[in-house]
């Protein structure tokens, strides 16, 4: 049999971040000791509360099919959560829950994508942004910025990608892979490019509680009802509750849009699990202890990585602001030899790293920037105490 797939399925690479930890899960199964600073996943357990809500869901029967946007007690939650902490008024028909951010962002691209519809990317950007824009038939439009600022895309920048197909800009802060935070400045600069020029935004704000120092997350949709219409919140419950396996996302904008992916969801995958709606809206609505223990935690770990990282010869990374990534620059690497091959790119710098070093990174060429390699402080202090010795021995004796 001939298998003859869509040239949509040849022209999408599989994510990175999800292939570098499924290799090194299986060299750990294979008995090798590898140390993992691949995947963006906190290293904490669910807290308790939030599991005893879905044990409690399970015994009571709240096991059935709910409305495909949600249950109303979980969208109430998140609107409360909206306004307790973004200071941003929706109502639950403004709101959609989903299976994980992820499926919130495809939701969001599908609802608003026409095939050849033009989304700005700030480059570097998450693994998975161009990926899904394609798969909903959008075109990626990827803005360089500059390390001198942070990696953050400015108000010129943007105004140099805008073409008449221009339909999305996409904004993530704190950003995945670099760290970086948008102050309100930066961000009323963007908000006011977008209502000039009638463009959603897509604000992903899914790391914006894992944020350090003074900084503070601001979301865009908060500057005023034109841009509130215009911007597709993008969070979840991965990161700041420990979520990752339980796949809750959510999205708030404009109701039209959002019934939109509502009916687009209710055809996928009808609606996420009932069981983890109703385990996220007690999260959402009950203590929040455990997540400043966790961003103490991740503060300690960000520091010692960035003082180790700056430290080792030829290495060097921004101090991010937010999220739990250090996007280092290898430049200085490529083009030498690591065990006696001549590094092309950062895949092979990390494809090495991990066979011969035992070292899980993930290259940049994921992130839009091939000069870098991303590495997660998601993980235990002395897994990266152990993991950058082992980094840091393995590149000395073995570079040429
Ligand atoms: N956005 C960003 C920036 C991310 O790093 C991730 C990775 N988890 C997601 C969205 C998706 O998160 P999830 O699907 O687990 O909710
Ligand atoms: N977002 C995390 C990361 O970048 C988890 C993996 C994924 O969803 O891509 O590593």
């Amino acid at each position: 049999m001939k298998i003859e797939l869509s040239n949509k399925s040849a022209n999408i690479a599989t994510s990175m971040t999800l292939a570098i930890d499924t290799k090194l899960k299986q060299m750990v199964a294979g008995g090798e000791t590898v140390y993992g600073f691949g995947i963006g996943e906190p290293d904490f357990d669910t807290p308790e509360y939030i599991r005893i809500a879905a044990i409690e869901a399970m015994n009571k029967g709240l096991t059935r099919y709910t409305p495909a946007q949600g249950t109303m007690e979980l969208r109430k939650a998140i609107c409360s959560k909206l306004k307790r902490e973004n200071n941003l008024e929706y109502e639950p028909n403004q709101i959609i829950a989903s299976s994980g951010a992820k499926h919130s962002l495809s939701n969001a691209f599908a609802a608003i994508l026409n095939p050849g519809d033009e989304v700005i990317v700030p480059n570097p950007y998450w693994v998975s942004y161009t990926e899904i824009i394609k798969l909903n038939d959008g075109v990626p439009v990827i803005v360089e910025t500059k390390k001198e600022n942070n990696f953050k895309m400015t108000g010129d920048e943007l105004n140099n990608a805008i073409t008449s197909r221009t339909k999305a800009i996409l904004i993530n802060s704190p950003s995945n892979p670099t760290g970086s935070v948008y102050t309100e400045g930066e961000l009323r600069d963007i908000a006011e490019i977008a209502v000039k020029n009638n463009l959603f935004v897509v604000s992903d704000e899914i790391y914006e509680r894992i944020i350090y120092d003074n900084n503070k997350h601001i979301s865009i949709a908060s500057f005023g009802s034109e841009i509130k219409d215009l911007t597709i919140i993008i969070n979840g419950m991965s990161k700041s509750y420990a979520m990752t396996g339980w796949r809750l996302g959510y999205a708030a904008g404009n109701e039209k849009l959002i019934k939109a992916m509502s009916s687009i969801q209710s055809h996928a995958v009808s609606h996420p699990s009932s069981i983890t709606q109703y385990a996220s809206a007690a999260a959402l609505n009950g203590p929040q202890d455990d997540l400043k223990n966790m961003v103490q935690e991740f503060n300690k770990r960000r520091n010692y990585m960035y003082d180790r990282i700056n430290a080792m010869e030829g290495l060097s990374c921004i101090k991010p602001d937010g999220a739990f990534y250090v996007y280092v620059d290898i430049s200085t690497y490529i083009g030498r030899k690591l065990c006696g091959i001549k590094l092309n790119s950062s895949l092979e710098f990390a494809q090495i790293v991990l066979e011969k070093g035992k070292v899980a990174v993930v290259p940049g060429t994921a992130f839009g920037t091939d000069n870098y390699i991303r590495l997660s402080y998601a993980t235990s202090m002395e897994t990266i105490k152990n993991g950058l010795d082992q980094f840091e021995s393995f590149i000395n004796n073995n570079i040429e």
